[in-house]
């Protein structure tokens, strides 16, 4: 069995304990599977942007860099074990992603590239995929292209594919609808209680939890936010709201149109040539809830348990 046949069987088996686990133990209580916005994020974020982007990164950025660089082609690193490799490449990847993350959450401009991936509202294992084709571009470069120039071809394709399984499981945990008390274990790793406030829309937290996976550095440079870990004068332990503060497109291409040049997003998503292809979406969404209802409604005699979720009005 090849190297991507095994990622790829870790990660949909990941995705399934995940979701499980939401059902489970849910962080936000009546939160759907097929909440608003799963085909944008699993159909044109997971699928097609992430399967072109990976061309245009690898392809057309990064071997044309490696060649034009004149870097060897043994790779100076190749020699180290391959947990070391993954190891380094996950710390110095993450220490960067702190920092530029930290960067677009305080400057206009780069918020652009960024506002996407806070517009989800329904936080879960998918919602981690929203983000924007440049983000993604900036961001995987500079994550792989030092991967590919300091190994040889063979150790980078196995390096590549350990560090890009890591980032998608590490991805769907920390966005997980699931309610996990890591305590302490917050102060060195990152978990869904940290990420889920990343995501809330309180102006407290706009400026906290940048890090992805390793949450010492946002407790080293400051910027650590936990109610109940760190004690603060906060009155509520979980995030009651999730999404921007403003209007913002619920389609892919708006959302990167958007993103270049501000319009009102109401007069634009009712437009007539666009209306129809935004309620298809819509359409399926109450397709998909009716289908699922006869299994999820208990018998009509049976009383709801007062403690019954009750799901977040559609907006
Ligand atoms: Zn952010
Ligand atoms: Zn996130």
């Amino acid at each position: 069995m090849d190297l991507l046949t095994i990622t790829t069987a870790i990660l949909l088996g990941w995705m399934v304990l995940i979701i499980a686990l939401e059902r489970l133990f849910p962080y936000t209580p009546g939160l759907k599977l097929f909440r608003e916005g799963w085909w944008l994020d699993l159909v044109w974020y997971t699928l097609i942007q992430s399967y072109i982007l990976k061309i245009v990164i690898f392809d057309y950025i990064i071997a044309p860099a490696k060649s034009a660089l004149g870097l060897a082609e043994h790779g100076y690193l190749s020699h180290w074990p391959i947990w070391a490799l993954v190891l380094l490449f996950l710390f110095s990847h993450d220490l960067y992603i702190y920092w530029f993350h930290r960067w677009q959450h305080n400057n206009k401009i780069l918020w652009r590239t960024h506002e996407a991936h806070h517009s989800v509202k329904t936080v879960d294992w998918l919602a981690g995929s929203r983000s924007h084709a440049l983000e993604i571009v900036i961001n995987q470069t500079i994550e792989f292209a030092p991967i590919v120039f300091l190994l040889d071809n063979e150790t980078a394709a196995v390096v590549v594919p350990i560090k890009a399984l890591l980032d998608a499981m590490w991805g769907m945990w920390i966005h997980a609808n699931i309610d996990v008390n890591m305590g302490k274990l917050q102060y060195f790793i990152n978990g869904p209680q940290m990420h889920q406030w990343h995501h809330a829309n309180h102006r407290e937290v706009f400026y906290a939890n940048y890090a992805t996976k390793f949450a010492f550095f946002d407790w080293i440079f400051g910027t650590g936010f936990l109610p109940g870990l760190k004690p603060l004068k906060y009155a509520i332990l979980k995030p009651k709201e999730f999404g921007l503060p403003y209007e913002y497109p619920c389609e892919y291409f708006l959302q990167h149109w958007f993103s270049f040049h501000r319009f009102d997003v109401r007069k634009v998503e009712n437009h007539p040539w666009l209306k129809p292809y935004i309620e298809w979406q819509q359409t399926l969404l109450q397709w998909l809830k009716l289908k699922r209802k006869p299994t999820a409604t208990p018998p009509e005699t049976a009383p709801l348990p007062a403690s019954s979720p009750q799901a977040p009005a559609a907006p």
